[in-house]
């Protein structure tokens, strides 16, 4: 049976939760319209501009934290931080141990010119590679280290510092945003792999330290009371993240190195590998449709140019990337070890009710005399 893909964007009948209306368009294109086709990016800015004043004001060493992959838009955060809004910012990056020699080149350049201070992080580079091993062979999949570790260093560094805001340069608006179904770095789900394998609750305990979202009521409280917690946002859903002018920044003000600039995650060199995976997961480039759609969505692509790649795409799912062999190389494994044939993902370790916060009646009761100190002060 042929498939019957959104009439707007290129999502297909089998995407997880779709539905179509009477034109054919589907619930995904209906939700980004609500969101994001009239943005009052003046107000938003506004909004943003206000969090930033709250956490000066706060006086800490650093403002905010800024997890920084070396990619683009994190380098651009990191650029508005400083340059245009005046932060104090602490850029954090996590070394997953196959950073691309642009990002490395990148950082070394931007840290300095824009000169913020900068920690690098390498977690037990021997353990690390284990549980990426781990985790391929047993989720089909390595991303949720890298998001583990990411992480990792953010909370970190945010503890230490008492960072209150925590800056990304993640893009609900272009960016996918793949339901539970198609993707998930949970850490129950990293958590449950690892266990698994074999590893001991202390080295998992290691990297996977417990984010500000899974602590329980009481630590939260305490966060609150200690002025310790922060809040985490995503900076492209505030600003017009203009492609044009982030080049323009990069090259001009940064002196950035760009491989090619249609390129997605310039800063992993085994990113290609992510896609062919995935596809050993849910056949069909899946993912790719997503980020095509947004692209469609937000007028950076047309329907026929995203349909052709996505055709190209999906002749060539099961052609392994050029990365392919040191990829294999690098982690020890065979081309069977990886080749998935029962399509094994994160759906094979948790629900989507092992990711939802429970909350318990008592903190939602403490935090009802919170809200009311907030309004008294404001
Ligand atoms: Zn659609």
């Amino acid at each position: 049976m042929a498939i019957q893909r959104c009439s707007k964007c290129v999502l297909a009948d089998d995407f997880p939760g779709i539905r179509f209306d009477e034109q054919g368009v589907c619930n995904y294109c209906h939700s980004w319209d609500r969101r994001w086709k009239h943005f009052d990016y003046q107000a938003a800015e506004r909004e943003l501009v206000e969090i930033f004043e709250t956490a000066r004001s706060k006086g800490r060493a650093y403002d905010c934290l800024v997890p920084y992959s070396g990619g683009r838009d994190s380098s651009y955060v990191l650029y508005l931080c400083k340059e245009k809004y005046g932060l104090r910012p602490l850029a954090v990056t996590f070394n997953n141990l196959f950073m691309s020699d642009y990002a490395l080149k990148n950082i070394f350049s931007t840290v300095p010119r824009l000169g913020v201070d900068h920690v690098m992080v390498t977690f037990r580079p021997d353990q690390l590679k284990q549980f990426y091993r781990a985790m391929i062979l047993r989720g089909g999949e390595f991303c949720s280290i890298c998001t583990s570790g990411i992480n990792y260093v953010t909370t970190l560094y945010q503890r230490k510092f008492k960072i209150p805001l925590v800056l990304s340069g993640v893009s609900s608006r272009v960016d996918e945003q793949s339901p539970f179904e198609v993707t998930s770095t949970h850490p129950a789900y990293v958590r449950k792999v690892l266990l698994e394998a074999g590893f001991s609750r202390q080295d998992i305990d290691a990297l996977l330290i417990r984010r500000q979202y899974e602590l329980p009521a009481l630590e939260k409280v305490k966060l609150k009371l200690l002025d310790a917690d922060f809040i985490s946002l995503n900076v492209p859903d505030y600003l017009p993240w203009d492609n044009q002018e982030i080049q323009r920044v990069l090259e001009e003000e940064l002196d950035w190195q760009t491989p090619d600039r249609k390129q997605d995650h310039i800063d992993c060199c085994f990113a290609p590998v992510k896609s062919f995976l995935k596809s050993k997961q849910i056949p069909g480039c899946i993912f790719k449709q997503e980020k095509y759609s947004q692209l469609i969505r937000d007028g950076q692509m047309t329907r026929a140019e995203a349909m052709s790649s996505l055709e190209q795409a999906i002749a060539n799912e099961h052609v392994p990337p050029p990365e392919f062999s040191d990829f294999l190389q690098f982690f020890a494994l065979s081309e069977e070890g990886v080749a998935n044939p029962e399509g094994r993902s994160h759906l094979d370790y948790i629900t989507k009710e092992d990711t939802e916060i429970q909350e318990s009646v008592f903190y939602k009761m403490l935090s009802i005399p919170w809200k009311l100190v907030k309004v008294i002060r404001s």
